[in-house]
Parts: C-alpha cells; structure tokens; sequence
C-alpha cells in the first residue's frame, strides 16, 4: 500500500520531507524500503523551495528489516522485502492525519496539503506528466476519486497533484539523501562545524552536491526549516557511514535522521533532442552560438543560439555566479547541448557540453609594399594604399579563445535538485 504527501511547507517554516520523517517512525514496522522524495517540475510557480513530494510504501508482510534513520537515537527499522500487499488503512490513517494537521503552515495561501493512500501505483505518465507540464488540479483529484482508497486535502489540496505523481515514480535511476533534524528549526551551525561535516562528506567519492569549487558547504538550509543537513550520495550504506562518523564529533545530529530514496541529480526531467520544446518543459538539445552573449540587467546572461527547431536565446542567472563567466567567452559557431527548461521562450541554462570551440581569425589591413603607405578597404578582400593606390590583400590571425571544449555546470548552491551533476555522468 502507497501513501503519498506533499504541500505542508510555507516560505515562514515547516518542510514536507519532516512530515515524512515523523510518519515513517509512527508506522515504522510497516514501513517497505525507504521513504521516497520525488521531485517534480521545477518551473511551477506554487512551489514553496524545490517541489518535493514524499511517498511511503507499507506492508504488513514485510520481512529483511534494516537501517534507514534514527528517532529520538533509536534505529528506524524498514522492510527490504515485500510479501504481500493488503490494505490496512484504518491503522494508518489516523496518524497520518494528525501528524499532517498538526505540522501543515496553516493560514497560508500556498499551502494546500493533501494525503493519499493507494493500493495500486498510479501510472508512471502521471510522474513523467508532473515533471514537464502544469498538471491541472482537477485532473489529479479526478483520479484521486477514482483510483485511491482514501484521500484528505486541506485548503484547495493543491498537494494531491504532487502526492499522486510521487508514488507513480518508478526508480530507473535514483539516488539517496540523508536529512537530520531538530524540531521545530535546525540547529544554528557554526562555519567551522560545517566545514567539518563539509570534508567528512566530500571525503566519500559517492557523495555528490555537497561542496562547490570554492569550498563553500551546500549541506544547510539557508531558511529555517528542521532539517539540520541533507547529504547526497548514489550510496546509502556510504551515507550510514558518513553519518556515524559526524556522530562521534556531534551527537547531537545524530538523533533524529531518515535516508530518502530521491530522484535528486538524476536528469529524468530532461527530454532529449525532442521534436518541439513547451513552456515550463526541460530539455537537452544541440545548436550552434549565432550571436554574442550579453549581460543584461540584474546580471543575468543572454546568448543566441540555434537548433534545428527553434531559434532562442540560452539564459543563465545571477546566481549561476562564475558559470556565466565561462559562458560570456562563448563565440558564434561554437558548437553545444544546453541542458534547461524553456521559461518565456528562452533555454533557462542548467548546464552545457561545449562540443565544438569554433576558430575566429582577425583580418588585419595591409601596410603598402611599396610605399608603406595606409591602406583603405574596398570590400571583397581588397585593399588599396590611400598614397600610391597600389592594390594588396590583408593578412588573417587567429585569435586565442578562451574557453575551451567540455562539460560546464553553475557551483553546487545554484544547481536544481533534479539536475544530474557532470560527475554522475556515467553513473547511471
Ligand atoms: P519543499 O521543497 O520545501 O517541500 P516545495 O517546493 O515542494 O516545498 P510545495 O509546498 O510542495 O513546494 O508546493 C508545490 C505544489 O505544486 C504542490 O501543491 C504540488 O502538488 C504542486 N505541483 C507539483 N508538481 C506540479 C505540476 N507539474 N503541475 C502542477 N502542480 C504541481
């Protein structure tokens, strides 16, 4: 049996993925493999931070347990296996709601929570659906309706579009994310302690998204939620490591943590080389620089670029740093994919692969052979002394570029949670 949650947060507090937390403890012996934080279209405009959705399986005929998390620093126990699906919704059903009513941002316009429990999984076009488009809220509570044994929403319900699609995704690729918490905001850590946790994370080859170029740490949450740390890996026994290594030095955090199964750095929002590109879809698609790239205001960067189906500008932002001062020496010709979502007709960039570095060559005007004289151009590479008239042609130098082919991406802080890092490149 399948629950799914989403939509308990507000910008002022709270996180979706606590909600998941506190219910993966209460129903604990039930629990089947871990809890699953699925992340949807990134360009949907009532999303509070990342649109993250939680979904849970639960069987009574679970067997294989193991670790997953700690509550109050006892082990959280779930299922490796399943031997049987049965419904038990009357047990679970009252928990769930009172740990929803009891941790949703209430009176908040844009928080619209649902919960639902299904004993089949919906398709996964509903998961595929929810990554590229706006799934309009009528048709996720139409099926809702129909196909789930019982489903709540508070406010609008908004949250049910998310809940639905969060248990329709089937892992093809996943990775894992372990979060610590302290209720009701994560403790305040100093920098020093972070750059601890920071190395001990980096530390393990498998981690990923945890420390840019520049050491800064992207393990802590810039706004006050529970969550103390998330650490991203495509490993969970390598993050039970890193976490009993940070619970010798801090205790502290080790009391209250789950791994979530994610679709994190997994590019499964991206559709490549598609035939037509739609507003608020992502893609991967190959062109060629036809212009120079340009700041605009607010520091954002504009380059055109061509494929063969649409003529658009690449668009990188402020907060993408460093990156747009890699792509500000892109020239017209080069050659390259643009990983990104379309938004009002522009490529939002969320990473490139610069496959062809095109050669610019400078014409350089003659100087008179035989007077030394200057020399005027007179168009189709012919230039005359403006002494003797004497004819001669102007030499061509190559210019230095200076960028050079391969695999760019914006530092960890400015990256989307479902964009697969260049260094999982292969992985999958
Ligand atoms: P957090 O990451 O902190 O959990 P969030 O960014 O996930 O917050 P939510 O509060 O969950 O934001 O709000 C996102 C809302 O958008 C949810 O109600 C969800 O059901 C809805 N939603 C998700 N995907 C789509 C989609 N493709 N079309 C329309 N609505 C969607």
């Amino acid at each position: 049996m399948w629950v799914g949650l989403d939509d308990t947060d507000s910008r002022e507090g709270g996180c979706t993925t606590y909600v998941g937390f506190l219910l993966s403890h209460v129903a604990g012996e039930f629990l089947v493999q871990f809890p699953r934080l699925v992340r949807l279209n990134p360009n949907i405009s009532y999303k509070t931070r990342g649109n993250g959705a939680i979904s849970i399986q639960f069987s009574r005929k679970g067997s294989s347990p193991f670790r997953i998390g700690k509550f109050d620093g006892k082990w959280i126990m779930s299922n490796a296996r399943n031997d049987g699906e049965d419904s038990f919704i009357d047990e679970l059903r009252a928990p769930a709601e009172n740990i929803i009513e009891k941790h949703y941002a209430k009176d908040q316009e844009n928080t619209n929570p649902a919960l639902v429990f299904c004993m089949e999984r919906p398709p996964e076009s509903l998961y595929r659906n929810a990554l590229q488009r706006e799934i309009d809220l009528e048709e996720s509570m139409e099926y809702a309706r129909y196909h789930s044994s019982f489903f709540r929403t508070w406010g609008i319900g908004r949250g049910i579009i998310g809940s639905l699609a969060s248990i329709a995704w089937r892992p093809g690729r996943r990775t894992y994310e372990l979060i610590s918490y302290s209720y009701p905001h994560g403790d305040r850590v100093s920098d020093r302690d972070k750059q601890i946790i920071g190395e001990i994370c980096e530390s393990r080859e498998e981690t990923f998204n945890s420390m840019d170029s520049q050491k800064h740490i992207a393990l802590f949450p810039r706004e006050r939620t529970p969550v103390i740390y998330g650490i991203r890996s495509t490993s969970y026994d390598v993050l039970l490591e890193i976490q009993s290594r940070i619970a010798e030095i801090y205790p502290q955090y080790d009391m209250n943590f789950i791994i979530y199964e994610t679709n994190q750095g997994t590019d499964d929002h991206i559709i490549h080389d598609p035939d037509s590109m739609e507003e608020s879809g992502s893609y991967s698609v190959q062109g060629t620089v036809v212009g120079m790239p340009s700041r605009g205001i607010g520091g954002h960067l504009s380059i055109p670029f061509s494929t063969t189906c649409v003529n658009t500008n690449l668009m990188a932002f402020e907060p993408s740093k460093e990156f747009r001062n890699v792509l500000e020496n892109l020239r017209p010709g080069d050659i390259l994919r643009a990983y990104g979502s379309m938004g009002k007709g522009n490529i939002k960039l969320e990473k490139i692969d610069l496959m062809g570095v095109s050669e610019i060559y400078r014409r350089i005007p003659p100087i008179c052979g035989v007077c030394g004289g200057k020399t005027m151009n007179l168009g189709r590479n012919v230039y005359e002394c403006m002494e003797c008239s004497h004819r001669s042609n102007p030499t061509y130098s190559r210019e230095e570029r200076n960028i050079h082919m391969g695999k760019y991406e914006p530092p960890v802080n400015a990256r989307r949670h479902l964009s697969m890092p260049w260094k999982l490149e292969g992985y999958f």
